[in-house]
């Protein structure tokens, strides 16, 4: 099942911070893992081949902020599909940050604890088109006690969703409930900057220090940005990884991304949408932020491409967003876009493009050999077998 040749392959951008470019130009899968990144002397036998005429091979993007709330539906923007586009802009894995959205979302220990465990049961059993959604992150509220945590995550909880959007505003509650949840390995996100809806607080350095998350979301805003020594005071005082997103102010993403690399602290940049929001269902929003990240922070692309795809998957601990042996073969083959004036997709991130998606695998199995919202590849790709 779900063995797979890539050959013809120009460039190989792997995930991974440390090691951003792959030599080689063939990719082998075999049995929905990836097998070898190389020369695919082991691939005798497979009868599903794709051959990318040169273009570049990345992996399937990580979407490290998103708000889900059940099935492939969202009342924020009361849209349907919207993970199936998101599939169409390269995202192969999402993250939830809450779920805030939920018609009536209960605000009581007891209402968040299901809400996060149903969230998260129903997406184990559901892949909208295929990409693994890993949803219930539980949003805090007053209450909450330690044995409360421990049951959530005996359920299979893994996150908190963005402390500061829901009940627990108290740095120091926060920061006790987020050892509980750290403690029973849960990860933990805390909102900076402005805020986001009515109801919501605005939060800084100070507040960030003194929960210290497993990551400070959208540092760029989520809509409105922090100033940027404070984002150099969390990078400074505390381990967090820092995020940037789709939804906020697309200046700061660059300012952040450059602070950052200067820095020399890319492992700790993460990628998210921050989406459905109030800017709504943005299916193109990882590949736009990482050509933001790329083309007004300075950074190469192929690093771009790690904080969007091996840096979430090293944080949540996930066998995705690195191409190498081993890992769940979730991957995209990706070009400049047509009228481009980048040579390949690498390129136009660098340019500030958005490269076009010609094909998404998860697991091995080709789920979409054309993009209904990308532009067109330049180069010839094609499926055979
Ligand atoms: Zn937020």
């Amino acid at each position: 099942m779900s063995d797979l040749v890539i050959r013809n392959i120009g460039t190989i951008a792997t995930g991974d911070i440390a090691a951003p470019i792959a030599n080689g130009d063939t990719i082998v899968v075999r049995d929905g893992l990836i097998a070898s990144v190389g020369d695919g002397a082991d691939a005798e036998g497979i009868a599903t081949v794709i051959d990318t005429g040169g273009a570049t091979v990345i992996p399937g993007l990580c979407d490290n902020h998103t708000h889900p709330v059940l099935g492939d539906y969202t009342p924020r923007q009361q849209q349907l599909d919207w993970i199936d586009s998101y599939l169409h802009g390269g995202v192969t894995t999402m993250l939830s940050a809450g779920e805030p959205h939920l018609p009536g979302r209960p605000t009581d220990p007891a209402g968040v604890k299901a809400l996060a465990i149903l969230a998260h049961r129903s997406f184990a059993n559901l892949r909208p088109s295929g990409v693994k959604v890993h949803a219930g992150a539980v949003l805090l509220e007053e209450g909450l006690t330690e044995a409360d945590f421990a049951e959530m995550a005996a359920a299979g909880v893994t996150l908190v969703g963005e402390i500061g959007i829901s009940g627990v505003k108290d740095p120091d509650t926060a920061a006790r409930m987020a050892r509980w949840a750290q403690a029973v390995g849960m990860k933990v996100m805390v909102h900076t900057g402005g805020a986001s809806i009515p109801g919501s607080g605005i939060i800084g350095a100070d507040f960030v220090v003194a929960v210290r998350p497993d990551v400070a979301a959208h540092t760029n805003g989520g809509p409105t940005a922090l100033p940027l020594d404070h984002v150099e005071r969390i990078l400074q005082e505390t381990d967090a990884r820092v995020e940037v997103v789709h939804n906020g102010n697309v200046k700061a993403a660059g300012d952040v991304a450059a602070l950052v690399a200067r820095r020399g602290e890319l492992h700790r940049l993460v990628i998210g949408t921050d989406s459905p929001a109030g800017s709504g269902v943005q299916p193109l929003g990882m590949l736009r932020v990482v050509s933001w990240v790329s083309a007004l922070g300075g950074v190469e692309p192929e690093r771009a491409v790690a904080a969007a795809t091996g840096n979430v998957a090293a944080m949540h601990g996930l066998n995705v967003g690195i191409l190498e042996p081993g890992r769940e073969a979730d991957l995209l083959v990706v070009d400049a876009p047509l009228g481009s004036q980048a040579g390949d997709a690498l390129g136009a991130f660098a340019i500030g493009d958005t490269p076009a998606v010609a094909i998404a695998v998860i697991d091995g199995s080709v789920r979409l050999s054309k993009s209904r919202n990308t532009p067109p590849p330049v180069r010839p790709i094609s499926v055979s077998g």
